[in-house]
């Protein structure tokens, strides 16, 4: 008989960032904000779920840029104890053969109905653990490898632990978003191996039943992998046995493997990014849900006013975005001018870079790394400059971090610096720093067109276009991600490349800057200068066509569907 004083059923949702509100530094980009808006539309559709992360007590880093464009990382410490209830959890977790104290503190997110979605963070900085294991949950993707794979430990095997001792008993589905958290499903095994000694193949049954494994990367070498010695070293000697049993670490402690061979519902993020993920890991069922983003929270202020007034139940029911197509073209046009005017003055105040509100802005903001393609736009500067003559002016904001130690994409932001200086005054560029999740909103509800360059199929979805369409902003992208999912020319944005294109690897940066100025030149520029109302369907088309679908709530909804139902 089913004990109904027990505790309720509850998801667990683990990610090694999430993004809980923009003065929290918990998160590097688009994984844990994806993580955020995932878990703020779980408590709006009041699913039992509870998140589990660590605390990154210093952050990921605060950005500061010199004149030239270097960049410089500094701590990002928090007030802890402002924004967060402490636990009188703690549990215990073998690292090199210490003993580490976990405790956790509570974050608490609130739906407009009260519905609440706690959120574990994870603390190791407590008095009597080892100095260095003090550390471990200062940093988000912090120090070496040794480091992050400490982290992973506390993350999936003191997340499991964690719950067990706040009372979690019936955690039916444990959600790992990304590789990062697949020591779970270890922590699991070794649970169901306790409970019916030597039944490893149950066990195994037992764990796949429970698991939910999202994969975020195209890129075989994006995938989080461990040396095995450093993993023999960390790992307590039960956790390495069961590793080696599951044959999951041949070469290298493949956390995707560990992950896909522990889980009875995986999939990829978009419909391309799982059909790519299918010729990655053949052996593996790989579906595919499709991302979004929590729309109240990417709709700026002056649209939430605008779709209150025209679609009121838009806030509990993002479907009915579709009815934009009602709303008055001109109100469109209002109100994008009032939420570009609060972004020009952002820009001139905080880089002082003369931006004007009457000159058409491009916007562009994601992680700076290579396969972004920051660079694609000064492909050819001459064009650039010749199409701000001919048909502009035009003007383009950047923002971005750089991971630390990604040379490349550090090399990349002091180019932009570098064609910021040499077009001016010609082309105005902007870079402005420490992009975050304030500044994502203000970047994607002001610029007048979205760009998005990566090099497919390298994008598994992204998502600052879909914030853009929730603001009424259209695209410029290559055809990749999310954007592949987008099947209108001209409609609610532009394509750079073409729909026939097989993914490849191959870099086509030629080809795709060539199609990306012919757009700007034929198309998108003289459509904005010369014809405001026809532009303003492209908005209302962009609000009602993409923004309806490519929203959490959708994407949760398929996640109670596909990967929570019973099996
Ligand atoms: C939305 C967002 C991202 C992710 O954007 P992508 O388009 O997926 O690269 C990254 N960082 C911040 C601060 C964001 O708001």
């Amino acid at each position: 008989m089913r004990d109904e004083t027990a505790s309720p059923q509850t998801i667990a949702y683990f990610s090694m960032e999430v993004a809980l509100e923009n003065r929290l530094p918990t998160y590097s980009g688009g994984l844990g904000v994806l993580a955020g808006d995932m878990l703020r539309s779980a408590a709006e559709l009041e699913l039992p779920m509870v998140g589990v992360t660590l605390l990154h007590r210093k952050g990921y880093f605060f950005q500061r840029l010199d004149g030239d464009g270097h960049q410089h990382e500094e701590p990002a410490a928090w007030p802890v104890s402002e924004f967060l209830l402490p636990t009188n959890g703690t549990c215990q977790v073998e690292i090199e053969g210490r003993q580490v104290t976990v405790r956790a503190w509570r974050y608490l997110i609130t739906a407009m109905s009260g519905a609440e979605v706690p959120v574990l963070l994870l603390d190791t900085d407590v008095l009597g653990n080892d100095p260095y294991d003090r550390t471990l949950t200062h940093y988000l993707y912090g120090g070496d490898e040794r480091y992050r794979l400490c982290q992973e430990v506390i993350l999936g095997v003191g997340g499991v632990r964690m719950l067990r001792a706040l009372g979690y008993t019936r955690v039916v589905r444990f959600h790992m978003n990304e590789g990062h958290a697949a020591l779970l499903a270890l922590e699991l095994f070794a649970e169901e191996l306790k409970r019916t000694p030597g039944q490893r193949d149950s066990a195994i049954d037992q764990v796949k039943r429970m698991c939910v494994f999202t994969t975020h990367t195209p890129l075989p070498a994006g995938h989080d992998q461990f040396p095995l010695d450093l993993a023999q070293g960390v790992l307590s000697a039960e956790q390495w046995d069961a590793l080696r049993a599951l044959g999951c670490c041949d070469q290298a402690l493949n956390m995707t493997f560990v992950a896909l061979h522990l889980s009875d519902y995986v999939n990829g993020v978009t419909k391309r990014h799982g059909e790519v993920s299918r010729t990655l890991f053949p052996d593996h069922r790989i579906g595919s849900i499709t991302n979004g983003v929590h729309s109240v929270t990417w709709t700026a202020p002056v649209f939430r006013k605008l779709y209150d007034r025209h679609i009121p139940d838009w806030r509990k029911n993002n479907f009915s975005l579709r009815y934009a197509l009602g709303i008055p073209l001109d109100a469109i046009l209002q109100a994008h001018h009032e939420a570009k005017q609060v972004l020009i003055r952002e820009i001139n105040n905080r880089v002082n870079a003369a931006f004007d509100e009457n000159a058409f802005t491009v916007g562009f903001a994601r992680r700076a790394t290579a396969y972004k393609r920051p660079d694609l736009l000064f492909h050819n500067p001459d064009r650039l400059r010749r199409i701000a003559a001919q048909h502009g002016p035009l003007q383009v904001v950047f923002a971005g971090k750089a991971h630390p130690r990604d040379e490349e994409g550090k090399a990349l932001i002091q180019k932009i610096f570098h064609w910021g200086k040499e077009l001016r005054p010609d082309v105005k560029i902007a870079f402005l720093p420490n992009y975050d999740m304030e500044l994502g909103l203000l970047l994607t509800a002001g610029a007048d067109l979205w760009l998005n360059t990566p090099q497919p199929p390298h994008e598994a979805s992204g998502t600052s276009g879909m914030k853009a369409a929730h603001n009424g902003v259209p695209s410029l992208s290559v055809l990749d991600g999310w954007w592949s999912e987008v099947p209108v020319e001209g409609v609610t944005g532009w394509t750079i490349g073409s729909r026939d294109r097989s993914p490849s690897f191959e870099r086509r940066d030629d080809e795709d800057a060539q199609d990306l100025y012919r757009k700007l030149e034929e198309s998108i520029l003289p459509l904005y200068y010369a014809d405001p109302l026809r532009w303003a369907e492209r908005m209302r088309f962009t609000i009602a066509l993409n923004a309806s679908f490519f929203n959490t709530q959708r994407m949760v909804q398929e996640y109670v569907t596909h990967a929570y139902r019973d099996r």
